[in-house]
């Protein structure tokens, strides 16, 4: 089964959202094993979408419409998918039902444009949103599989897993996708790869994409069983081979993120850290923040920007700064045992460095960063240069940064 991913709305088109719809559907659809072999985006235009229906329903055996599914005028997704596969609009007083009673569970009043929600085309399957007001539908016709979601992300996303994915499933999909995502960071793309050379000879018919990202590269092996009677072992030796040669820089697999192994790990431990960020802004501390359950280690974070509060609140000896920079190895060192102090945390990171692209000099260039990290074994500096970019270069800190952690507590167990 190959499919299509249709994304409507003005707003794709002339930038002002970025589609990420498409891809997310792309990602879910791939790690199904469906092939996806097209993604249009097209305008809220009738003839527009019309001609890209057109399209699609003679080249694909499922298409994936999002967006423009709301009540106002330039919503118009559900009445051209209704004319072209010429099932006219019903009225369904089940999704009316749901509406006026999302809109009473809100406190709100329905406008009388929410009751054109409540229509889809005659013989499509309700698809029930329960985030948002416009339902989606699923239509059979010509042996083609349409589902029509609304554009909210969120709203799309959960029915995408709560709906689309599990029809799909009963549909029937084509045989067994084997599909593993290893996570690296701290080895160059090129390094990385001088290990896979024989990779396509050693496993056949598993396929290896390396894909870098702003912290580090990830490896996806994928394997759809149909191709290769048997593919089972030879899948799972690839995916040893793999974290072997990705050895002390494979950090994680799949959902895995460098932030939720470190918690992890720190949960593991019973240790609670606390961050001093300069060149990282508060990055750390919102990366690690991000993973639900980080009340139970994160301690605190702060941001020492200026060398005046490196000295005031850390307690990093002025001389020192004088001495050697704010941006030096005794400095970092300096910030981790002094946010220690500061919080009474089992162990202390730091980072402080040059994100660019100004303040760099010949001594210490932009990109240059000093990681601190202490703990009651540990007590480490590392030093790393970067790049030009300082957006990249603060996804770099802090990843690294991070990832120092990870190395230090993986070793101690
Ligand atoms: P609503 O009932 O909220 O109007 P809808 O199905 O009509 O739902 P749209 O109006 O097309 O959806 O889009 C709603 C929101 O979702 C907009 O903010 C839009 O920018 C965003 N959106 C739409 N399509 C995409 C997409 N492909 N990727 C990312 N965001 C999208
Ligand atoms: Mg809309």
């Amino acid at each position: 089964m190959i499919a299509e991913i249709i994304s409507i709305g003005d707003e794709l088109l002339n930038g002002i959202t970025v589609n990420t719809n498409a891809s997310f559907i792309g990602q879910q659809l791939t790690c199904a094993g469906i092939e996806v072999s097209w993604i249009e985006t097209v305008g809220d235009d009738v003839d527009r979408l019309r001609d890209t229906l057109m399209h699609a329903s003679k080249r694909v055996n499922i298409i994936i419409i999002t967006g423009g599914l709301g009540p106002t005028h330039d919503d118009i997704t559900k009445k051209v998918v209704a004319d072209f596969f010429k099932q006219p609009l019903v009225f369904q007083p089940v999704i009316y039902q749901r509406l006026e009673a999302f809109f009473k569970s809100r406190g709100r009043t329905m406008s009388p444009l929410n009751r054109s929600q409540a229509e889809i085309p005659r013989g499509a399957e309700i698809l029930e949103n329960r985030l948002g007001t416009a339902p989606g539908f699923y239509l059979l016709k010509n042996r083609v599989h349409i589902f029509v979601l609304p554009g909210v992300p969120g709203e799309m996303q959960r029915m995408m897993q709560t709906s689309v994915l599990p029809k799909l499933k009963h549909i029937g999909l084509p045989g067994i996708h084997f599909l593993k995502t290893l996570h690296t960071i701290g080895i160059s793309e090129s390094s990385l790869n001088e290990a896979f050379i024989t990779f396509k000879d050693m496993f056949p018919g598993v396929r290896l994409a390396s894909l870098p990202n702003a912290q580090g590269v990830s490896l996806r092996l994928s394997m759809n069983a149909s191709e290769k009677s048997g593919g089972k072992p030879i899948f799972k030796r690839a995916v040893e081979f793999t974290r072997e040669a990705a050895g002390q820089y494979l950090y994680g697999e799949d959902e895995d993120t460098i932030e939720s192994v470190v918690g992890n790990l720190l949960l593991k431990h019973n240790y609670s850290i606390a961050v001093a960020e300069s060149c990282t802004g508060g990055l750390i501390g919102h990366r690690l923040t991000n993973i639900s359950g980080s009340s139970q280690y994160f301690q605190c974070g702060v941001v020492t920007y200026s060398d005046w509060v490196k000295i005031d609140l850390l307690k990093v000896p002025e001389s020192v700064i004088r001495k050697y920079g704010a941006v030096s190895k005794k400095t970092a060192i300096a910030m981790a045992k002094g946010v220690i102090h500061l919080s009474g945390a089992d162990a202390g990171l730091s980072v402080t460095g040059i994100a660019g692209p100004t303040g760099g000099s010949k001594g210490k260039p932009v990109g240059l960063v000093y990681i601190g990290y202490i703990d009651k074994y540990h007590h480490t500096v590392e030093k790393f240069i970067f790049s030009q970019d300082r957006i990249l270069n603060k996804m770099r800190f802090s990843g690294y940064a991070l990832d120092l952690v990870r190395r230090m507590l993986q070793d101690s167990t």
